[in-house]
């Protein structure tokens, strides 16, 4: 497992569990209720008794740093079972209570290290629901918290829609000489509704031992790997030409 080659400083927390005990699956952005600088936060996590860290955190002026290898479980969400899944990230706050406002630079840098996490780790994108069943988390959803505050809250389903417009642009070096590439997924323990909701799209559908879905453009396999992810269903997808 890889940490993000967007990252400036580096200071590892202790306060962490090593490995991660699930695959990476979730990402959950916090507001950091302050505007701390990287090295500021990386103090504050370096104290075993504050309890704390995040795999990354971010600055006023977009600096990213990582402070929990990918690796590891971060201490972050008030949720092991979050934690162990999710790529947690602070955000620094350059506006206080009640709206904890975040600066463009450093929504756009979240946005980036989005797109970086699901590039890496082979998400195909992110979901928000509102809850814990989408793949873009909040800390609230675990907690009794403002984090991450209304202003950050308010951005998160713009925030969702943006990084998964940036991963279907196909970069035009990337661009292949005849169609784009479809995907064939494969859902294990596919629910009635995912195979109707296949058929719905008009993709072709083989059922084995699991649902074999495809090839789906990459809309059609966020939408199937959306509903797999709130079905619990182990969900697969490789590429297929043309
Ligand atoms: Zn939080």
């Amino acid at each position: 497992m890889s940490n993000s080659p967007l990252v400036s400083y580096t200071k590892i927390s202790p306060n962490r569990n090593s490995p991660r005990k699930q695959p990476i699956r979730k990402i959950t952005l916090h507001h950091m209720a302050g505007n701390l600088s990287l090295e500021a936060f990386g103090a504050l996590v370096a104290k075993p008794s504050r309890q704390m860290s995040a795999n990354y955190a971010i600055d006023t002026d977009g600096n990213i740093g990582l402070f929990c290898p990918e690796a590891d479980r971060s201490w972050c969400s008030s949720s092991p079972e979050n934690d162990h899944q999710a790529i947690t990230v602070e955000i620094a706050n350059d506006g206080g209570a009640p709206d904890w406002h975040v600066s463009d630079a450093a929504l756009e840098a979240a946005i980036r290290l989005c797109v970086d996490v699901c590039q890496r780790n082979g998400l195909p994108g992110l979901t928000w629901t509102g809850d814990s069943t989408g793949t873009l988390t909040c800390h609230y959803m675990f907690a009794a918290t403002a984090c991450p505050g209304p202003y950050l809250k308010g951005k998160m389903a713009w925030i969702a829609e943006e990084v998964n417009r940036r991963l279907a642009e196909v970069k035009p070096e990337d661009k292949p000489s005849s169609a784009p590439a479809l995907q064939k997924l494969c859902v294990v323990n596919a629910t009635n509704e995912i195979i109707a909701k296949a058929k719905d799209l008009g993709l072709p559908v083989e059922l084995r031992t699991a649902a074999l879905i495809g090839p789906a453009s990459s809309g059609d396999a966020m939408t199937i790997w959306g509903m797999s992810q709130a079905a619990g269903a182990p969900y697969f997808a490789s590429y297929t030409e043309g």
